[in-house]
């Protein structure tokens, strides 16, 4: 029987102990491969004639092992109100995109925090997936179906090119798995990303700082609280109160009830003071009714979470559309009124398409569709 030969890691997806292996069959001692570690995900260079701090033979067997970034931004977008999307090349084929997003000073924006006022604190929302496999009709990634999931290097750099479009007086301080893709389908290099972005010799991101979101993908849900001990924040895009609405929007609803996504979230473990978030994206006529609104907070009742409302972007593969303002602010009254946390949350960078994958993924759709777009479907 022949086993299929497992691609190496990539460079940017090894820790340092991983390294240490790599270092060792060179005869090179073991603090070299801390070092590289960091020279990669703290100083954020693949180059190694900068690394100055190792000997030259060693830099040479990075530079012939191909030391390399798995992305380059080919295209940085900047809208009106400061989210700027990178539109990113990878070396394995296909194209990705990250979107910055300064937070405004309007306290919606992070509810968690009391101060308010912004401190050039910055959230970058990356891509898990090229396309998604998760079918979802409201969403541009669902329409178009999977390509490839992306590689643990592939997550990582993404967060790494993007620290360098941080402008002035900016930092890097929250991270969204909610761009492109379905984090917890590729579990494993969803989870590899995130230990790599955590390592202190690293990036060092705080794993509260890190929110994976999520269509429902209950055993993902599991693994992840698991193996991160409940650290990584969790979000759930619900988008409906009951089955009989969900199983309209979200295919793989049939796969995972409501019930058994909300009793992983109930298992989830969460630390004290701590929420999950519940997304759900307000989409006229199909689950914006006040009914609805009363009924979603039946069905989260007892559940630690906030509800961040969001209107739906018009996608071009489908006729569906935003619930109007009117009924946005009657829905999130029902909730509020019912004692739940409920934020509109505004939509960014619209001027630039930024939401997941949008961008990209008009290309691909518009091939799908075999009809040309006149270029009226900005
Ligand atoms: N697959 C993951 C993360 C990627 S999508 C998930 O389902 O959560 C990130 C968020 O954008 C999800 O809440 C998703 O439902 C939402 N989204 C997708 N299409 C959208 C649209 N057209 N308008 C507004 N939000 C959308």
């Amino acid at each position: 029987m022949t086993v299929e030969p497992r691609e190496e890691l990539h460079p940017v997806a090894r820790l340092p102990e991983e390294w240490e292996r790599w270092t060792a069959e060179l005869g090179e001692r073991s603090f070299r491969a801390g070092q590289v570690f960091r020279w990669i995900h703290a100083r954020g260079t693949t180059d190694p004639t900068v690394m100055t701090d190792l000997p030259l033979s060693f830099r040479e067997r990075l530079a012939e092992a191909g030391l390399a970034m798995p992305l380059r931004v080919t295209e940085a977008l900047r809208a009106r109100d400061g989210t700027r999307k990178l539109v990113c090349d990878t070396s394995r084929g296909g194209r990705i995109e990250c979107v910055l997003i300064p937070m405004s000073d309007d306290p919606d924006d992070d509810p968690e925090d009391e101060d308010g006022a912004w401190d050039g604190r910055v959230t970058l929302c990356v891509s898990t997936q090229i396309g998604c496999a998760m079918g979802c009709v409201f969403c541009a990634s669902g329409q178009a179906g999977l390509e490839r999931g992306l590689r643990a290097d592939e997550i990582v750099a993404q967060v790494l090119v993007a620290r360098q479009h941080l402008e002035r007086g900016e930092r890097l301080r929250n991270l969204v798995f909610m761009g492109m893709g379905e984090p917890l389908h590729h579990y494993d290099e969803t989870a590899r990303a995130i230990r790599l972005l955590t390592h202190p010799d690293g990036i060092a991101m705080s794993p509260r700082r890190i929110t994976v979101s999520t269509v429902g993908l209950v055993p993902g849900i599991r693994r992840l609280g698991e193996d991160f001990d409940g650290k990584v924040g969790l979000a759930l895009s619900l988008h409906a109160p009951s089955d009989s609405v969900r199983n309209g929007i979200i295919p793989i609803n049939k796969r995972y009830p409501i019930a058994d996504v909300l009793d992983a979230l109930r298992h989830y473990p969460l630390p004290k003071r701590r929420r999950i978030t519940i997304e759900y994206i307000l989409i006229s006529g199909v689950n914006d009714d006040i009914a609805h609104a009363r009924e979603l907070s039946r069905t989260l009742r007892g559940l630690r979470v906030k509800v961040n409302l969001i209107p739906m972007n018009p996608i071009s593969a489908t006729a569906l559309s935003s619930s109007g303002a009117s009924r946005v602010d009657a829905f999130r009254e029902v909730l509020a009124s019912e004692g739940y946390s409920a934020f509109v949350r505004k939509r960014r960078g619209d001027d630039v398409d930024a939401a997941c994958g949008q961008l990209v993924l008009r290309e691909r759709l518009e091939r799908k569709a075999a009809r040309a777009c006149s270029g009226g479907c900005s």
